[in-house]
């Protein structure tokens, strides 16, 4: 429930009503506005009915959040969430890139990638240390040996760092080790995997199921930010349909739809969303068209040698193509073209 005060309400008016939603076993929110404090009240709506909040002198009006989601609505936040990953700011006028392996192959490699990405306008490494693959048999990733790479090459580059998080074991050395955690789309209903997540303060990452609905993604993301995390991003990464010319369909729909919805920063993963190295580009540039905040893709020094997805990775000369191909899109789409370089030296220099 939604609880608007009136315009002359006072903090002790609030804290009062906040008072009586927590006594009575229910979760109070507290959003302060320029022009009115809205309430909210979390839990059993019977419960809350029972407290006649209607009848406060205080109290404007009483409404029902209407979506299953509730903190990830706008209903609740009308307000953009940024997440800070330390350089990248998620959701903000900075249009966030995120760059590199499908899979951390070796120091060498990563470190390679990192520069090459970095100097194209990326400010986020990607990488993945522990990899869900679809068969047993196929390239399982470095594991915590592979975390301490990217720790390594973070710190030798300064850009941010996102990896999958595949087991709750590896949960503390994966937010040691990097910026933001990445919950991979094979695990966005593992609600355990979630809540330990929503444990922690770490940016997470959350991809979309092969086959969720929007409905469902957005859940996923309620169990972290209800568990305690508000740091989450959404990332539409491509569902599974009848097409088969393509490894998934990317679903933009649901970019503008999650922007509607939601106050949570989206990403598209146009790797992923096409499995296609030729059709990565164009759809990158209609991801930045219709909203996103945001891109991962998929990139190696030498395609055809990635031991995972080569056939969507992009050569660097491609990859930093694309991004000058980018700049133009992101402007007209209000937001800025920000190097990690243009941020490191505003940091040195201040
Ligand atoms: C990945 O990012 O390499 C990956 C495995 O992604 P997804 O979970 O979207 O398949
Ligand atoms: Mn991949």
């Amino acid at each position: 429930m939604i609880i608007i005060l009136k315009a002359n309400a006072s903090e002790a008016d609030a804290k009062e009503i906040l008072n009586k939603i927590e006594a009575a076993g229910l979760q109070p929110l507290h959003m302060p506005g320029v022009e009115r404090t809205v309430l909210g009240a979390l839990g059993d709506e019977r419960v809350l009915q029972g407290l006649n909040l209607d009848s406060h002198p205080q109290v404007e009006s009483i409404k029902p959040v209407l979506s299953q989601y509730k903190l990830v609505s706008r209903e609740i936040y009308p307000q953009d969430t940024v997440v800070n990953l330390g350089l990248t700011s998620v959701g903000s006028s900075q249009f966030a890139i995120m760059g590199g392996p499908c899979a951390i192959e070796s120091e060498e490699q990563l470190l390679e990638t990192a520069k090459y990405v970095k100097k194209a306008g990326a400010t986020v490494l990607r990488g993945g240390a522990f990899k869900p693959r679809t068969s047993p048999y196929s390239f399982q990733g470095l594991g915590v040996e592979g975390l301490k790479i990217m720790h390594q090459v973070g710190q030798e580059t300064g850009l941010d760092t996102i990896t999958e998080l595949v087991d709750i074991k590896d949960l503390d050395d994966v937010a040691r080790y990097t910026s933001a955690i990445q919950i991979g789309a094979r695990n966005m209903q593992n609600y355990s995997l979630l809540k330990a997540v929503g444990e922690t303060q770490k940016p997470v990452l959350l991809k979309r199921g092969l086959s969720a609905t929007i409905e469902e993604l957005l859940l996923a993301a309620e169990y972290i930010v209800a568990t305690g995390n508000p740091h989450v991003m959404i990332c539409e990464r491509g569902i599974r349909t009848f097409e088969t010319a393509t490894r998934n369909t990317l679903d933009l729909n649901a970019v503008a739809y999650i922007k509607e919805k939601s106050h949570l920063p989206v990403i598209v993963d146009p790797s992923h969303g096409t499995g296609v190295r030729s059709l990565v580009a164009p759809m990158a540039k209609a991801g930045v068209a219709c909203g996103a905040d945001g891109l991962i893709i998929e990139c190696h020094r030498n395609p055809r040698e990635s031991v995972s997805d080569a056939a969507q990775a992009l050569s660097p000369g491609d990859f930093t193509e694309l991004m000058q191909q980018l700049k133009p899109f992101i402007i007209a789409s209000g937001r800025q073209f920000v190097t990690a370089y243009d941020l490191q030296g505003a940091r040195y220099a201040s």
